[in-house]
């Protein structure tokens, strides 16, 4: 099965049908499904490097060290996450991780002082974000994210294969749960992000991260208290997300 003209999949109804299809399937299988015969030189991970990254980048290594992966560096990162991802690449020989980051004139015109994302932070988002993503993904027709039902009730429903543009979103840990994740890192003796043992399950960028209390949602200390939950990545109109 080959996918060389992305529009082949790139509609909710082939993503539907892909997600039925193989809805059971094993997610290390699933992946090399994705990396090998679907979308041979056309797929990225887009990974956060955050407190659950090291799964999809263990298995993504394990397939193939020189598949794509994509990393959003906002310039507002945690200094952990930067040491992390250094850590990561090194122990997982990973030989295909490109850092992306914002648009040096935008950021000189429209948040000099760094704190547009007090003033509008949809826009720090997208100027940082979705912009950066959306420019790099035009490499490839599909790209694997790193989301889970389990992270927040906006993700609840949060299907394996998804449609947005002519793209293909795929989630292979969609329906894992937060013991899983626990347990393939046991066995995998995989390091942990530093912050997580602080309270930060979803880690972003400093000004918009906070650690989360008992009985939060993974996601809550994202954002908190400003009513935004998603940095627009996952439901931008030009096509651009992730574990982020
Ligand atoms: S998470 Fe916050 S700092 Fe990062 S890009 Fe979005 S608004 Fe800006």
């Amino acid at each position: 099965m080959n996918a060389p003209d992305g529009s082949l999949f790139g509609d909710q109804i082939a993503a539907s049908r892909l997600a039925k299809k193989f809805f059971s399937l094993d997610t290390q299988k699933l992946l090399r499904l994705v990396i090998e015969d679907l979308f041979p030189g056309r797929v990225a991970l887009v990974s956060s490097f955050g407190a659950d990254s090291a799964v999809l980048l263990h298995m993504v290594s394990e397939i193939d060290p020189a598949t794509p992966v994509l990393f959003l560096d906002t310039l507002q990162l945690f200094p952990e996450t930067l040491a992390y991802r250094d850590r990561l690449v090194g122990q997982l020989r990973l030989t295909n991780v490109a850092t992306l980051k914002p648009d040096d004139k935008l950021l000189a015109a429209e948040d000099p002082d760094k704190f547009l994302w007090a003033r509008n932070p949809d826009r720090c988002c997208e100027i940082r974000k979705v912009l950066p993503l959306a420019k790099a993904l035009q490499s490839y027709d599909a790209w694997i994210t790193g989301r889970k039902r389990f992270q927040a009730a906006t993700r609840a429903t949060l299907p394996l294969f998804e449609a947005e543009g002519t793209r293909l979103k795929v989630n292979p840990l969609a329906a894992w749960t937060k013991a899983e994740i626990d347990a393939y890192f046991e066995k995998h003796g995989l390091p942990r992000h530093e912050l997580v043992a602080k309270n930060y399950l979803s880690i972003g960028c400093v000004p918009c991260t906070s650690p989360i209390r008992p009985g939060e949602d993974v996601r809550a200390g994202r954002w908190r208290g400003r009513g935004k939950t998603e940095c627009g990545v996952h439901a931008m109109t030009p096509d651009a997300g992730a574990d982020i």
